[in-house]
Parts: structure tokens; sequence; C-alpha cells
């Protein structure tokens, strides 16, 4: 077995994280949604107390580095709307299909989002969860279940299927009986989990659930949808959601503030891009013309979209080098491989497939 450590040290809005270049400070988003006041929120805390720029991560989450006030910090975010639980603010790690209720899938996992939310916010036990387990919504189109959460949902054409560290159990749940199942998983892992944080350090994750029978996992998506996507979903037909990516996942405030501005509903996708959603045509045309020159990418066949990196130097003080640097450097060299360039051997950010690479302080090494 894999034995975790001790204590969990993930950061949030209120424990951060001080971090090589200051505090780090991380807000979840359940689902990856934000609105456009909640992101100008962040983007005025990032320009007035911090590095100005919010960062994607790997979770669809977004953190602010190099904050100045902490208190100030988490004071505004808490009058955002972004901080609902003080308790509990770590260990609301949803992750759900972004383009769900908008464009395909079998089912809109937008309110099991919200329901799962407050049912984990509600239930004290759960604070013992820590900030690393997660939990996946997947409408059926296969994107977020391939992420390896530690419990999820996937819904099959015959019911939905409840996943343990990313696997299928053949268990298949009625949509009434989802969020209540998430939680009874989480409840139980609390009981179980010894010093393990994580499903898959378990001796034997199939004891979360009667019955449960791991099976087969799912394959890795890494790419986010870019450009213009026609929402399809009864009675959107005409509305348009803007998928664009963000290099590196680091998004300078003044270009957030750009996106707000559209006062859209946004979602932070766990592969590092921001989806405008509900666009009517016109909206989306504008839209599209102001924001690509500021650095955001529309392009599915841009070279941005095979390129990921850690934190790395300065920021992080485990690093042998300036990884993201290193990463734009790369584009230089065409690859056909998708390319994750990391600090040190934690690997932190790292995608389910594709290459990593480690800096050792004189090039780089192929960790996977
Ligand atoms: S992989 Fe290492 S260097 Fe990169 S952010 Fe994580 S801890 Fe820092």
């Amino acid at each position: 077995m894999v034995r975790g450590r001790d204590t969990d040290a993930c950061p949030g809005a209120l424990q951060v994280h001080q971090a090589a270049d200051g505090a780090l400070v991380r807000v979840r988003l359940p689902g990856g949604a934000i609105t456009a006041a909640q992101l100008t929120a962040l983007a005025g805390v990032s320009n007035g107390l911090g590095s100005g720029t919010l960062e994607l991560t790997a979770r669809g989450n977004l953190q602010l580095r190099a904050i100045t006030d902490v208190t100030a910090a988490a004071e505004t975010i808490a009058a955002a709307g972004l901080l609902p639980s003080a308790t509990h603010e770590r260990v609301r790690n949803i992750v759900a299909s972004p383009l769900s209720g908008r464009v395909g899938g079998h089912a809109d996992v937008r309110p099991w989002v919200q329901e799962l939310d407050a049912a984990i916010r509600a239930e004290p036990t759960l604070v013992e969860l820590g900030g690393r387990f997660w939990c996946s919504l997947d409408d059926g189109r296969a994107d977020v279940s391939g992420l390896g959460a530690d419990v999820g949902v996937h819904v099959f054409e015959d019911g939905c299927g409840l996943l343990l560290a990313g696997r299928d159990t053949g268990v298949r749940l009625a949509g009434e009986d989802v969020v209540p199942a998430l939680i009874a998983v989480a409840m139980r892992f609390t009981e179980i989990r010894g010093n393990a944080w994580r499903v898959n350090e378990l001796d034997d994750p199939a004891a979360l659930w009667p019955g449960a029978q791991l099976g087969e996992g799912f394959p890795a998506v890494t790419r986010p949808a870019v450009g213009w996507i026609d929402q399809d979903a009864p009675k959107q037909q005409g509305r348009i959601t803007l998928g664009a990516a963000v290099p590196l996942g680091v998004l300078p405030a003044r270009v957030a503030e750009y996106l707000a501005a559209i006062e859209a509903p946004l979602v932070i996708t766990p592969w590092r891009s921001v989806l405008v959603c509900d666009l009517d045509e016109a909206v989306a045309d504008v839209a599209l013309r102001v924001l690509a020159p500021l650095g955001l990418v529309f392009d599915e066949n841009s070279p941005w979209l095979n390129v990921s990196a850690c934190t790395g130097s300065p920021g992080c003080a485990r690093s042998a080098a300036d990884v993201r640097a290193d990463a734009a450097g790369s584009l230089e060299t065409e690859s056909d491989v998708r390319r994750h360039f990391v600090g040190c051997e934690r690997a932190c950010g790292s995608p389910a497939s594709g290459q990593v690479l480690l800096a050792t302080g004189d090039g780089y090494r192929p960790l996977r």
C-alpha cells in the first residue's frame, strides 16, 4: 500500500501555502463554474495584492500567487461568494463535464454539482477528506472520468455508473441516488483511510461500496475544446460557447477582466481553458475578435494545446529551472507528443498521458 503524508498541506483560500514568491491562495470552483462578477473580484485581488495573474489548475480551480495580505484577499473572495464554508473550503473538490447541459452528453450534471457541493458542506465529518480527494461527474462524453478522481459518476445509457479511482465498479445508480452515493463513499473513506489521502492508496478501494468490482478506467483527455462551439442542448439552439485555452494556465488579471466584461457564465476546465457560455452570435463574434489578440487560444491546431508546465522557478523553491519559460521556448521545435515540463520529481499537474519532462539543472530528462 502507498501511504500518504500524515498532514494535508493542500492550500485553500484560508489555509494558504507559503511559496517562494509569497502566499499562494487556491479558490475551489465546484464544476469549474464562476460568474463574471466573481472573476472580476479575483482579478482585483491579484492586481491589488498579488502577482497580477490567475493560474488555472489541472482540477479546474483558480489560484493566486504572491498575495501580500491573506486576510484582505480572503475577505474579498468570501464577499464574492467563493468561500461559502470556512471549514470545508478545501474539500469542495468537484470536477464535472464542462460543456454539460449546453453541448452533447447524456445528461445535464450541473444540478448534481450544486447538490453535491451543498451535501459536502453539510457533513462535518467530510472536513477530514483533505484537499486532494476529489469527485467527478461525467455526463457520458468521457472527458472528466479519465482524470481518475477518487469517486465519480459516469452517465451511461443504462444508468449512472459509480467510479472508484476513475474505474467503473459495475454499480449502476438511479439519478436521485447519485449524490447520496458519492457522499456515502466519501464518508466510508474517512472511516477506513488510515493515513491515505486518495482512494487509490487504499489496499482495497472496492471496499468503499458493497458489491463494487473495479473494472476498466477511461482514456485520458488532455486537450480542451477550443474555438466556436454551437450549443445543441434543448432550447439552446443559436447560443454559442467560446472555448479559450490559456497558455501554460497563466491568465493575466487584465485578460480576466476582459473575459468578465462579456458578462456571460464562465467555466474553468481541468485542461487550463475557459469556456464563455450562452452567447448570441454577434456577441461571440466580437468577443472572439477582442480576446484572441490578448493571447487566448481559439485554434485547435495551436501548439499551445500540446504543452504545459508546473509553476517552477521562481515561484517554487523546489524547482531546478524556470520550466514555464522552457515550455514556451519548446514551441520552437515541432512535436506530436504532448509535453509537460516539471521542476522536480513531484511532477505537479502532470496530465494522465503524454511525456513528462523533468528539469535536471542541465536540461531535461523524460520522467515518463
Ligand atoms: S513539480 Fe516540483 S518544482 Fe514544479 S511546482 Fe511541483 S514542487 Fe514545484
